[in-house]
């Protein structure tokens, strides 16, 4: 079962609820996604490792924690994925990037990649994909199992947004991989949309509605 863990910071919400508003501009938008992104970093790295690492105060020489950023990987899944970028990489700038760009088979329905570009050594990393909208989950099961072929230490999950479907998709096919979200809408429509949501992430971040 992947622990979901819903972000219910006031600022956190307080946020989404700007972002929900469908007269929010594309600039606030996209401004409240990098804001909303960085807080929910906090969240996701509770549990990160840190080194012991001596250093000099202008006092006396101490042994003091830091994080080792390089570690880590942030996977966006195209296009909607890059609005969470720039958040997360101002709360831990050393961290490397993987993109995963998928399409939606029109006769299978099925995802299908079209551009996987990942760092390095995968196999020593921990890995946080990044979609601000788990809703039908194809497409985030799919990057999932596709990142577990270069078997990383560990996948976890960030979104803004996701609903009971979503979850029980990831839920079946990734049990091991945690989620971190700021809601749990009640469900999604006939076209895959999340209910109450936002609308369409990538249209909203990019302006292209
Ligand atoms: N993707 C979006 O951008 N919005 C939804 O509501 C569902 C999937």
């Amino acid at each position: 079962m992947p622990q979901v863990h819903l972000v219910s910071h006031p600022l956190v919400q307080h946020k989404l609820t700007l972002m929900r508003k469908k007269d929010a501009s594309t600039n606030s938008f996209r401004r409240l996604l990098g804001e909303l992104s960085s807080l929910m970093a906090y969240e996701v790295f509770r549990d990160m490792a840190t080194q012991d690492v001596v250093i000099e105060t202008p006092l006396e020489t101490m042994t003091a924690q830091m994080i080792d950023g390089k570690k880590l990987v942030f996977v966006s899944i195209l296009r909607a994925g890059n609005g969470i970028l720039d958040g997360v990489l101002s709360v831990v700038p050393g961290a490397r990037v993987g993109h995963i760009g998928l399409y939606r088979d029109p006769k299978t329905l099925q995802p299908v990649e079209y551009y996987f570009k990942m760092p390095k050594n995968m196999e020593e990393r921990d890995v946080v994909v990044v979609d601000p909208m788990l809703a039908t989950g194809n497409s985030a099961v799919a990057a999932v199992t596709r990142l577990k072929q270069l078997n990383p230490k560990s996948i976890k999950f960030l979104c803004l947004l996701t609903c009971p479907e979503g979850i029980n998709a990831m839920h079946r096919a990734h049990p091991d991989v945690p989620i971190f979200t700021a809601a749990i809408d009640r469900e999604l429509n006939d076209h895959g949309y999340i209910l109450p949501g936002l609308g369409d992430a990538g249209d909203r971040i990019f302006g292209t509605q």
